[in-house]
């Protein structure tokens, strides 16, 4: 079997998996009389902890437009789930950032399907692992491609210092929590991410990609 054939397979595979998620997003927001795009802005905007985000941040985070950004945080704002603030880098800016209610809601929108859960916990740990940093891959060159915005991610992130430890099974360092990790630990969507200068994200994944 060639190469491109098992490419075509796996993508299939995770067509199928997105289509899983999908569904979830629709049923659960429904049920809290949400579109997914407001569940969406809701769970964004949780997994940014205090700071808020700006429209157009959030826009691009989750690939709408502008305008749809917009009219979903309207609805959010009639709802009381979020409020407009002073965004933390720039006062004469505005941020959008949950109120307590809508924190509450997040948290009821954004929890993943058990059953999807229990079929990553069905893989062994090794699995598990290659799986993470196979996703690591495809995610970096989707970003490289520009089909996604930087991801929060170890790989890009200013507090990642790379195989600074002998420790085999914990080799890498986050600053931000002064500590070693090990690869089953990679975040892809950290909320105490910094960006790193690009040519630091580049000398990361050299040093990471002849570990893996
Ligand atoms: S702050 Fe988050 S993204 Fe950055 S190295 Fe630590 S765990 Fe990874």
């Amino acid at each position: 079997m060639d190469a491109d054939s098992t490419s075509r397979r796996i993508v299939s595979g995770l067509a199928k998996i997105g289509l899983i998620l999908k569904n979830h997003a629709w049923r659960n927001a429904a049920a809290r009389r949400l579109t997914p795009t407001q569940a969406q802005v809701l769970a964004i905007l949780a997994a940014r902890a205090q700071r808020g985000m700006r429209l157009s941040s959030l826009a691009r985070e989750l690939a709408i437009t502008a305008a749809t950004a917009s009219d979903a945080v309207s609805t959010l704002l009639k709802k009381g789930l979020v409020r407009k603030a002073r965004d933390a880098e720039d006062s004469r800016a505005l941020a959008i950032a949950l109120t307590a209610k809508g924190r509450r809601e997040a948290g009821r929108t954004s929890d993943w399907p058990d059953y999807l859960l229990a079929a990553v916990d069905a893989l062994t740990p090794a699995e598990r692992e290659s799986f993470l940093l196979a996703l690591v891959k495809m995610v970096r060159s989707l970003q490289d491609q520009g089909k996604i915005p930087l991801a929060r991610m170890c790989l890009n992130c200013s507090f990642f210092e790379p195989n600074r430890y002998s420790d085999r099974e914990r080799p890498h360092h986050c600053g931000f929590v002064n500590g070693p990790f090990g690869p089953g630990q990679f975040r892809l969507d950290c909320p105490d991410f910094e960006p790193a200068p690009s040519p630091l994200q580049d000398v990361n994944w050299d040093a990471l990609s002849s570990h893996i």
